[in-house]
């Protein structure tokens, strides 16, 4: 990295990855300055980075991320909060020159053909977090060489659990993730797979890959966390122990690394067997609604983003069924009028309305008695 500190701005730093890439800058102390800190709602917890990391400033809640995604100071900003607050502001980072970490799935899910297309203009750089793009950038050398992407997914607490088990599943057994420790949304859809779905379609804007050119492999032990192939049939893969740390870190240090937050030693002989298996579209549809919704592209997507997210909301709430989460969304897609080429006020329309009747339908149709 160059000689200067690398100025950093973290917009949630008070969830799972913000916390973490704390973790990773306090490692790092003499390669980063921080610029400013975005917490959600956990005010305490805000205050103790505060106190420890002393950015020039921080905020609460949504008011202040256009001020700190202007602030020209920054050499990059890290989008790590969840849902739809993090569109607009990393919009505005790209246009003010800021190279962007994007842990945000929505950002690319919602307006994946605008972020791209913008990026492109104002020669930003967007460098994934998300464990899969980033093994993914991690391993392409040249693109025009590449072929095919292979997104690795863990499966989730049902992987071998049968339908009826998921059908009857408490909130407490879709958050009992085996490898990951995440956030209570992202958790859910990695128990449906929903979460592989986002991730074909972030990885088909990140990387401009036509869909039927990203395949997924359900991979439980998620040491290997994605892979390439390149058009002579060679496959490169990016591999080590599970830890989020090694991704956050990449993204805020790229192109260079540093030992930092090092990952335990992985060793070969260690793991011994990898074990690699085709995807139950029947039993997790999700992966197939999001190829079908990558494909239709325009609102599909966020149609489809807007009502998995309303219905996940129910779930943890009590008032659906898991597997009502996947009926719910799909039902909610099909009526969609797809709008293509939209603008950013339209996005937010569909998904406004999208929500609104999301939630119409949950209590009409789905509620649990
Ligand atoms: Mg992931």
């Amino acid at each position: 990295m160059e000689n200067k500190k690398r100025k950093i701005s973290i917009i949630g730093s008070t969830g799972s990855i913000g916390t973490q890439a704390l973790e990773v800058i306090e490692k790092l102390q003499d390669k980063f300055e921080i610029i400013a800190l975005a917490g959600g709602h956990n005010k305490e917890l805000l205050q103790k980075q505060a106190e420890k990391f002393k950015p020039k400033y921080t905020c609460l809640g949504e008011d202040g991320l256009e001020k700190i995604c202007s602030d020209k100071e920054n050499d990059i900003i890290l989008v790590a909060c969840s849902g739809k607050i993090g569109l607009r502001p990393t919009l505005t980072a790209i246009r003010n020159g800021i190279d962007i970490a994007l842990a945000n799935k929505e950002t690319l899910v919602m307006a994946g053909d605008i972020v791209m297309a913008e990026a492109k203009k104002y020669g930003v750089k967007i460098i994934p977090v998300d464990s899969e793009h980033c093994a993914i950038h991690q391993c392409i050398k040249d693109i025009k060489q590449v072929d095919k992407l292979i997104i690795t997914a863990s499966g989730g607490p049902f992987l071998h659990k049968s339908v009826e088990d998921m059908k009857n599943a408490t909130v407490e057994q879709a958050l009992a993730h085996p490898r990951w420790n995440m956030g209570k949304k992202i958790t859910v859809d990695s128990a449906t797979l929903m979460n592989k779905g986002l991730e074909i379609i972030e990885a088909h804007h990140l990387f401009g890959f036509d869909y039927d050119k990203i395949d997924v492999v359900v991979h439980p032990q998620s040491i290997v966390h994605s892979a390439i192939e390149y058009v002579d049939g060679s496959i490169i893969a990016q591999i080590g122990l599970p830890s989020m740390h090694i991704p956050i870190q990449y993204a805020i240090t790229y192109p260079e690394r540093f030992e930092g937050i090092k990952s335990k030693s992985f060793s070969f002989a260690d793991i011994a067997k990898l074990d690699f298996e085709k995807p139950d579209y029947e039993k997790f549809p999700t992966v197939k609604l999001a190829y079908e919704m990558g494909k239709l592209g325009g609102t599909a997507t966020v149609c489809m983003n807007a009502a998995n997210e309303e219905a996940v909301f129910a779930f943890l709430d009590g008032k659906i069924k898991l597997y009502d989460i996947y009926k719910i969304t799909k039902k909610m897609c099909d009526e969609h009028k797809v709008i293509q080429n939209s603008t950013i006020d339209e996005i937010f329309t569909v998904d406004k309305e999208v929500r609104e009747n999301t939630k119409e339908l949950i209590k009409l149709q789905f509620a649990v008695k």
